[in-house]
């Protein structure tokens, strides 16, 4: 075998891990070419959905070790931020549908640590650290990337190129893919505290949406903090809206009578909602946020890339091993492009309206309705399919 003969990954997070060791597993040589030092513990997605966690059964084992490196969330709440909870979702309903009716909440760089112990010892799985993609490219039959390394540009030639690379893809800008879409006027806000918010809200879950028309909020638990995510601005200065000040205030208006809070972390980001026009050009593939951004009001970005690593994989696979024709893989754009535009662009735009529904009426209207669907467990377990994935993968495994 040709020393070309295996497939580059650009990137290693969460889905360039997940697709190269799925890859490695099935004796695809593989080259993971990584532009940081090391793999990345940027405080990102916490929050692993049931269909993700079935396909992630495929790693023997891994996904006890998430949990025990996390949490099971068996249930999620919807609530009002002046009158409390609305909805408390059992994702026990869904048990005939999922191996695992829970999410987990534990942080992305989890994965992407336990992908590299398990591939410690596999011979043909090569991650190169302090390699940044800068272009890719084809002829007939291999596919390239370019990358700056510490020995200067070099070529890394295979039979396959995957795009792993994130959000701002050299992979998908040096082959000119539009990306379009919307961006967001506010920033999301991300704080880490310590403090206990069940202390002053005893009846939260590990997952709790507050609506509000003026500021929404998402209260995620992970095994040593909660996490709290806030839009700012677009009117706000970001600088004061870190200042300790503005910080303490934010969470005083959480839990008011409570504080100081010990900070652990805070971030802000912009928030994206974009879908890559082709997520196959020839021998290049795009998958996770190289091929889709969305915001991250209901765990989607993520979960979709991991669930993009499996459906592109399987098929490589298939070619690899000559059991289908590459055509195959355009069935991969069509099923997963329609999952990110139909369903989780949706979804998850969806998600933000309703979370800063300014008409009382129709804010109202829309609880109400939460409620009933709630109460009658038919309808209960449809809006669980579909608020935790499983629903639009179902859809997009039907897709010729
Ligand atoms: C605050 C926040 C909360 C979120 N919460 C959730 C959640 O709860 N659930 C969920 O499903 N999603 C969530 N997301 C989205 C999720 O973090 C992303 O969808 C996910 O990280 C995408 O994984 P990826 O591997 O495609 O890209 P990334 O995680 O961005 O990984 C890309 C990798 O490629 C490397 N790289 C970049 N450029 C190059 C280059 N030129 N050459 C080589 N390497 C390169 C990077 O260093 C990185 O290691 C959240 C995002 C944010 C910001």
């Amino acid at each position: 075998m040709a020393e070309t003969d295996r497939v580059v990954v650009a990137g290693a997070g969460p889905v360039g891990m997940t697709a190269a060791a799925y890859l490695a597993l099935h004796d695809i040589p593989v080259l993971v070419l990584e532009a940081g030092d090391d793999l990345a513990t940027d405080l990102r997605a916490s929050t692993w959905h049931p269909p993700t966690l079935d396909m992630l059964d495929f790693f023997d084992g891994i996904v006890g070790e998430l949990a025990g490196w996390g949490l099971i969330a068996p249930t999620w709440q919807y609530r009002d931020r002046e009158t409390g909870p609305v909805v408390t979702w059992d994702m026990s309903l869904l048990r005939d549908d999922t191996g695992h009716p829970y999410r987990i909440q534990t942080e992305q760089w989890k994965l992407t640590r336990l992908l590299h112990r398990r591939m410690a010892d596999v011979q043909h799985f090569d991650l190169r650290f302090g390699h940044e993609v800068t272009g890719a490219g084809q002829d007939g039959d291999r596919a390239w990337v370019t990358a700056n390394t510490a020995d200067g540009i070099g070529k890394f030639e295979g039979r396959w190129v995957i795009g792993g690379d994130g959000a701002n893809s050299a992979v998908r800008r040096s082959l000119d893919v539009a990306y379009d879409g919307l961006t967001f006027p506010e920033l999301f806000l991300t704080l880490s505290t310590s403090f206990e918010f069940r202390g002053p809200m005893p009846d939260l879950t590990p997952v709790n949406y507050f609506a509000d028309p003026e500021e929404w909020l998402v209260l995620l638990r992970v095994v040593d903090a909660w996490r709290v995510l806030f839009p700012t601005g677009p009117d706000e200065d970001m600088e004061f809206a870190l200042t300790d000040e503005r910080v303490q205030e934010r969470l005083a208006g959480v839990a008011p009578g409570c504080g100081p809070f010990d900070v652990v972390h805070k971030t802000y980001y912009r928030v994206h909602q974009r879908v890559a026009d082709r997520y196959r050009i020839g021998r290049i593939l795009l998958a996770g946020d190289a091929a889709h951004i969305n915001n991250p009001l209901g765990g989607m970005g993520m979960n979709g890339g991991i669930q993009d690593a499996f459906s592109l994989c399987e098929k490589l696979v298939a070619v690899w091993r000559g059991e289908a024709e590459d055509s195959v893989l355009d069935r991969y754009e069509r099923q997963r492009r329609q999952m990110a535009l139909d369903f989780v662009q949706q979804s998850t735009i969806r998600n933000r309206e309703t979370l800063m529904e300014t008409d009382p009426v129709q804010r109202q209207k829309r609880h109400d309705e939460m409620r009933r669907i709630a109460d009658d467990p038919a309808r209960a377990r449809e809006f669980l399919l579909r608020s935790s994935m499983i629903a639009g993968l179902r859809e997009a495994e039907a897709i010729p």
